[in-house]
């Protein structure tokens, strides 16, 4: 081990830093996080440490370094351009015995920075030792974007209730370890990571009044949109419930490569869709959620695009609600905005369209019917969900009602994806161009002057 990895309570403890420069100022930013005392001693200072003097953040002690500064400090940095005050620094500190460091001189650090994922009061430190700040920094980034952001809440919630637990548990090491593991793993952890910090501690107070801690491992659904179809579109939330799931439920619209990023020994079931081939009708997937809820799972309920765009996410958890079951909605991105992004298609422009509306195709009963009026004036953005079938229909009425039939429109055939089809004509040309090219399931229709651009702010080849 090159270092001794230690976390140090500088709060109102004497630190000096030796410099007034952008370097100087990030180390000072560092410092002042920890609530040291900070002074600062340089003959002048960026504008950014000026700005924290002014506010009396600091001290600042406008002259030349002088050895007597290091007097009863804790820590010092040395963060000047002159090599010559950085080594008197660092050997009057390691003869005086204060922890010193000289920026960017491993050989003159008696400590080291690591780079730091802060989740306050929950810290990672990594450190590669000086022999590739740029690796550490690579896996700091991974890191953030593992770590969800609440971690912060739960860890501070954890300590308010630290001493009521030990006193609930007294001696019975299990079952307090018990109580933790389903307290910072199960249902009322992920309420405190969606940012209900007071819920979460409401019901962990309440099952440490009851003493059971086996009440926490009840079951969950979380209704997740899995984005367009790409994996790299899914959210940093969206990834991580879906390693934490027991069972998850699917249907067609969530590609393989979205599929295979579930926990691996969690159940899969598939309730794929399709428009006249129901795998499961919706009702029964409804109860399916509340059963498996109520068998104690974490149920991950997995969409396409959007849970709530043409998604009925709305009526699966209304049952969820209704039968008392915990459950959560993280939103995905949209296929719209997934075909638009990926075709180079702006679904607004300050040019050519003030609004977007989306619609769906799928009709219930004989024939679509769409609040055409609505539709047809030029500066609107129609996006058609499910309207493959319909098209013909669709850009019939449009014209009928009054929109010009060589309003560009575009079919985007499974958006996102490496196999994505842009085909673009006008409302009259659109049916026979879907006749000839065989599009396949799924695709989206969008329709409005934006569509014109794709040529221009199109990025990938289609
Ligand atoms: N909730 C989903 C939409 C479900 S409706 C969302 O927010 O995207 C299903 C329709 O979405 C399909 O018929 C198709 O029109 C559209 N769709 C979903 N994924 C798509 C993709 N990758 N490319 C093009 N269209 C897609």
């Amino acid at each position: 081990m090159d270092y001794f990895p230690l976390f140090l309570d500088l709060h109102d403890q004497p630190c000096l830093l030796v410099g007034g420069g952008e370097v100087a100022l990030r180390k000072a930013h560092l410092l002042l996080a920890a609530g040291a005392r900070l002074t600062v001693v340089a003959p002048a200072l960026c504008d950014a440490l000026a700005a924290q003097r002014d506010q009396g953040a600091l001290i600042h002690l406008p002259r030349a370094w002088q050895a007597g500064d290091i007097h009863g400090m804790r820590l010092v940095i040395a963060a000047t351009d002159d090599a010559a005050v950085n080594a008197e620094v660092h050997a009057r500190c390691e003869a005086a015995g204060i922890l010193v460091n000289v920026v960017d001189d491993p050989a003159r650090c008696r400590f080291v920075t690591p780079a730091i994922v802060d989740r306050s009061p929950l810290m990672i430190a990594i450190s590669s030792g000086g022999n590739a700040p740029v690796l550490a920094r690579l896996i700091r980034a991974r890191i953030e974007a593992w770590l969800p952001h609440g971690y912060g809440t739960l860890a501070r919630l954890a300590g308010r209730l630290r001493q009521r637990v030990q006193a609930r548990f007294g001696n019975d090491d299990r079952a307090r370890r018990r109580f933790w593991e389903q307290a910072l793993d199960g249902p009322a952890a992920e309420r405190a990571l969606a940012g209900d910090e007071a819920g979460a501690e409401a019901e962990l107070e309440a099952t440490l009044a009851s003493g059971d801690a086996d009440a926490l491992a009840r079951g969950a659904v979380y209704l997740v949109g899995a984005g367009p179809g790409n994996p790299d579109l899914l959210t940093f939330r969206a990834l991580r419930l879906m390693q934490r799931a027991d069972v998850v439920l699917y249907d067609n619209l969530v590609s393989p490569a979205i599929v295979d990023l579930v926990r691996r020994d969690a159940e899969r079931l598939y309730v794929g869709k399709k428009a006249s081939n129901h795998a499961l009708p919706q009702e029964d997937i409804n109860k399916l959620l509340v059963r498996l809820a109520r068998e104690g799972k974490t149920v991950l309920r997995l969409k396409g695009g959007d849970p709530f765009i043409f998604g009925r996410g709305g009526e699966e958890i209304e049952e969820l609600a209704a039968a008392g079951i915990e459950f959560q909605v993280v939103p995905g991105i949209t296929s719209a905005a997934g075909a638009s992004c990926y075709a180079g298609i702006p679904l607004t422009h300050r040019d050519h369209a003030q609004s977007v509306t989306f619609v769906t195709g799928h009709r219930r009963g004989e024939e679509i019917e769409l609040d055409w009026p609505r539709l047809t004036s030029p500066s609107e953005t129609i996006v058609v969900y499910m309207g493959v079938a319909q098209a013909p229909r669709i850009c019939a009425q449009l014209i009928a009602h009054g929109r010009a039939p060589d309003t560009p429109a575009a079919i985007v055939e499974k958006a996102t994806l490496p196999d994505q089809r842009t085909l673009v004509g006008t409302l009259e040309t659109l049916p026979g161009l879907l006749a000839t090219s065989q599009v396949k399931p799924p695709a989206l229709i969008i329709i409005g002057n934006v569509v014109r651009l794709a040529d221009k702010l199109g990025w990938r080849p289609s």
